[in-house]
């Protein structure tokens, strides 16, 4: 079995959910008491909130590069970034280290594809969102059109990441509001929606809608299980 690298802590909420997820996937697969070999560097996240906030993206991509260098020494044959707004970095963080990222946009399109999705609504940080590192690769490299909500729908999904789930609390009245959010994009003829921040799964589940939903924390984990279990 490979080592697992995660950077975490972006929110620390989602590393909780990635640490259960990967050593599930791990036990259902080899079952007894096996479970993931994982290197977890869970870095601070008030200081990354504030240099996303700032743009200062380059700060960022020296936060992560020094935590892939981390990882890579403690030996672990590849890497996560659990979250997707940091995959804005992930080329800086890849570029960093010898030993491969698995990027979450390119897990999640996979299934995507293997679902036969044409057309996906994505939800997320407003940098996940609007910036094109993770929509435009959707794009370019799959084959796959991205609706995102508008403006003020975007603006809230974004507070309700920062102010709430970030920290953990998990809000009737949010979920209604995301909920309503889903509902205006299907009037967009979307095949389903990426929860593309790894802590709304908190929030929204499949029992929430009849919207077909793809959960990146999930469908990250499980690739990074597949990969640690590749020709073992
Ligand atoms: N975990 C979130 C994501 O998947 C948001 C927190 C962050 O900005 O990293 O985008």
């Amino acid at each position: 079995m490979k080592t697992i690298g995660l950077i975490g802590g972006m929110s620390w909420q989602s590393s909780v959910l990635y640490y259960r997820m990967l050593n599930e996937g791990i036990e259902r697969r080899l079952g007894g008491l096996h479970s993931a070999q994982i290197l977890l560097y869970s870095v601070d996240f008030q200081p990354i909130e504030s240099l996303q906030h700032a743009g200062d993206w380059d700060g960022a991509a020296e936060v992560l590069a020094d935590a892939a260098r981390r990882l890579q020494a403690g030996g672990a044959d590849f890497f996560l970034i659990g979250t997707n707004t940091m995959h804005q970095v992930a080329d800086a963080a890849g570029a960093a280290v010898d030993i491969p990222l698995l990027h979450i946009a390119d897990a999640t399109a996979r299934v995507l594809q293997n679902d036969g999705v044409k057309r996906i609504g994505l939800l997320g940080t407003a940098f996940t969102m609007e910036l094109d590192f993770y929509r435009q690769r959707l794009i370019d490299q799959f084959g796959i059109d991205v609706v995102v909500p508008e403006l003020h729908d975007r603006q809230i999904v974004h507070d309700i990441i920062y102010q709430e789930l970030c920290a953990g609390k998990v809000d009737d009245d949010s979920r209604e509001v995301y909920l309503a959010v889903i509902e205006r994009m299907a009037r967009e003829q979307i095949d389903g929606v990426i929860l593309g921040c790894t802590e709304i799964g908190m929030l929204v589940q499949p029992q929430h809608t009849a919207m077909r939903l793809y959960d990146t924390t999930a469908i990250h984990a499980e690739a990074a299980v597949e990969l640690a279990l590749a020709d073992s």
